[in-house]
């Protein structure tokens, strides 16, 4: 498995492709934006984009997923359903934060705790993690020890618990007892800024680290 952040947006998104090595067969994580600047690195690292994946419903995450599906024919998998208020809000959440209209879609496939989804060879385990949003989801690579997390953690902070259905306390355990006990050596990608593991964040983050109880 390979992949490569691509940053998207005026929010710096860290959209995310991610792909098998073998079979060149690539899914993009969280198509928030600049469509054009995605397509450009798949033709360039020679890959087949054969999906999306959503980690959760917010427009610098999802606003370019139906337009892309759309142009390629690309199943959309993701995220849990209980962000699909969110997903039906995107040409509201456009207008909000001044970005291009996004093109309404419904996902092909919602995804539950538990679930894999595919790429190629390479399977990811799918964790269900409310809080920031109540259908947020995280991909997980084990073979690599590699985390997709989207807007619940970040290097040094977590996600905003301030929207509509946010929920603080759901948050704190979705990191506590969903993403920490995947061990301390997994890296993960946040869904804005630098990339982590869990074991710093779980020593060192004032938010939701051991030191905080
Ligand atoms: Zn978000």
């Amino acid at each position: 498995m390979e992949y490569e952040i691509i940053p998207v947006t005026g929010f710096q998104q860290n959209c995310t492709l991610v792909w098998c090595s073998k079979t060149k067969e690539a899914a993009v994580i969280d198509p928030g934006g600049d469509q054009d600047k995605i397509l450009a690195r798949v033709d360039a690292l020679q890959l087949a984009l054969t999906q999306i994946w959503l980690t959760h419903g917010h427009i610098d995450h999802a606003g370019a997923t139906g337009d892309l599906a759309e142009k390629l024919n690309l199943p959309i998998i993701g995220p849990q359903k209980n962000d699909a208020f969110w997903i039906e809000a995107l040409a509201q959440q456009s207008q909000m934060f001044g970005f291009p209209a996004a093109k309404p879609f419904t996902p092909s496939r919602w995804l539950e705790d538990g679930d894999t989804v595919q790429v190629g060879e390479q399977v990811f385990q799918v964790l269900h993690c409310p809080g920031h949003t109540p259908g947020h989801v995280v991909f997980y690579h084990a073979d690599t020890q590699l985390a997709q997390v989207g807007d619940v953690l970040f290097q040094g902070s977590i996600g905003r618990t301030d929207f509509p259905q946010g929920n603080h306390d759901d948050l704190i355990r979705s990191i506590r007892e969903k993403l920490f006990p995947l061990g301390d050596d997994v890296r993960f990608i946040p869904g804005h800024g630098a990339m982590s593991n869990f074991g710093r964040e779980r020593t060192s983050n004032p938010f939701c680290g051991d030191a905080r109880s």
